[in-house]
């Protein structure tokens, strides 16, 4: 089969001919048809610092994707051939503490598809069945295939907030924080603002339903119209630049929450006093997707009808335009962006 490969310690992929993977009794083959391309990938390719600290080459890329469900193993008894599926790509212990207390999504012994080892920028993958997500018919294989990016922001937005009648800001529109707007607006938020410094990711925003979609220097006097002074109830934090979370807390209204996702690339400081302490905020910390709750809410959200995440996607390649698709994502001007394999 084809699979793009991180082949060395160095920047790059390759596309190669290696064989399809063999399946364990209690995993399910997996034939990919569309695979999302993320931020972490970039990563791989460029290998930097972060790359080289975490990776081992030689390993197949990619942790987004959907397909059709080719061979399963001699224990698997939900998952049969032919079926249409997408999959959490943190693969967890089960055992440990967090595990067993229902939060295996810091499992310490997470090991990530793409990551720590191979993924689905092939035409096959070989997943444990437990990870197995099951698509309705009337979900696309793109949109199957950017579930882990999409479970992020519904992460983000619906974990213990409250979104129905609330004001909802979103500082950083890439990917995750236009799915965000457009979950919040579905969940019947009164007001979404989102804030970013890319033109093309704000015009997104407003087209997933954003009410107000400003630059950050526009950001403040924007809430203040729009709360009456208050400041937002809940502020989803999905850029990880420092000037943002700055923002993130100065928006965010006494007594509010603070949910952030986004990863600054070094160390920040924060005033705790003055931007937590003081005004009585709470603030979580959002990793990957609860197992299972965020994949039901989003699969029960795109039943309801109210949240299309299609045009988020903008760009689609086959896999042997990677170096177009690593470009494209570099350069901004993208939203999502999927392979589309099979
Ligand atoms: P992304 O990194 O492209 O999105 C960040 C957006 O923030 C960009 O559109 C950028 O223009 C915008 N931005 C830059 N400066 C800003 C500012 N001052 N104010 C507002 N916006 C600003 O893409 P993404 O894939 O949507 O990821 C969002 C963040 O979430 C990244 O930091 C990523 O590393 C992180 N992430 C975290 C998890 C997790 O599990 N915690 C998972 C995936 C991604
Ligand atoms: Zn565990």
């Amino acid at each position: 089969m084809k699979a793009l490969i991180k082949e060395r310690a160095e920047p790059g992929f390759v596309l190669r001919d290696v064989p399809i993977p063999a399946i364990r009794d209690n995993e399910v083959l997996i034939r990919v048809r569309a695979a999302g391309v993320c931020g972490t990938d970039v990563h791989i390719h460029e290998w930097d610092p972060w790359a080289a600290g975490r990776c081992r080459p030689p390993f197949t890329v990619g942790h987004e994707f959907s397909g059709v469900v080719e061979q399963v193993g001699a224990l698997v008894q939900d998952v049969k051939s032919g079926d249409r599926v997408t999959a959490e790509g943190h693969i967890v212990c089960g055992r440990c503490h967090l595990c067993r207390t229902g939060n295996s999504h810091v499992c310490p012994n997470t090991r990530i598809i793409g990551v720590d080892r191979d993924g689905c920028f092939a035409e096959y993958i070989a997943m444990p069945a437990t990870n197995v997500w099951h698509l309705d018919d009337s979900v696309p294989f793109e949109i199957g295939g950017i579930h882990d990016p999409m479970g992020n922001a519904f992460h983000t937005a619906l974990h213990d907030t409250e979104i129905p009648g609330k004001t909802v800001l979103v500082t950083g529109c890439g990917p995750i924080g236009i799915f965000a707007v457009g979950i919040c607006v579905a969940a019947g938020a009164s007001r979404v603002i989102a804030s970013d410094v890319n033109a093309t990711r704000l015009a997104l925003a407003r087209q997933m339903g954003a009410h107000h979609a400003v630059r950050p220097e526009e950001l403040s006097v924007v809430v203040d119209q729009a709360t009456d002074g208050l400041g937002v109830d809940v502020v989803l934090e999905m850029s990880g630049v420092p000037s943002a979370v700055h923002q993130a807390f100065a928006e965010v209204r006494d007594g509010g929450r603070v949910q952030m996702l986004g990863i600054p690339s070094r160390p920040m400081e924060i005033d705790l006093a003055t931007e937590l302490i003081f005004k009585g905020i709470t603030v979580y910390g959002v990793i990957g997707r609860r197992m299972y709750d965020t994949w039901i809410q989003m699969t029960q959200f795109l039943r309801s009808g109210k949240f299309d995440p299609t045009p988020v996607i903008t760009h689609r390649f086959p896999l042997a335009d990677f170096a177009e698709a690593m470009h494209v994502i570099k350069s901004g001007e993208a939203g999502k962006v999927v392979f589309l394999i099979s």
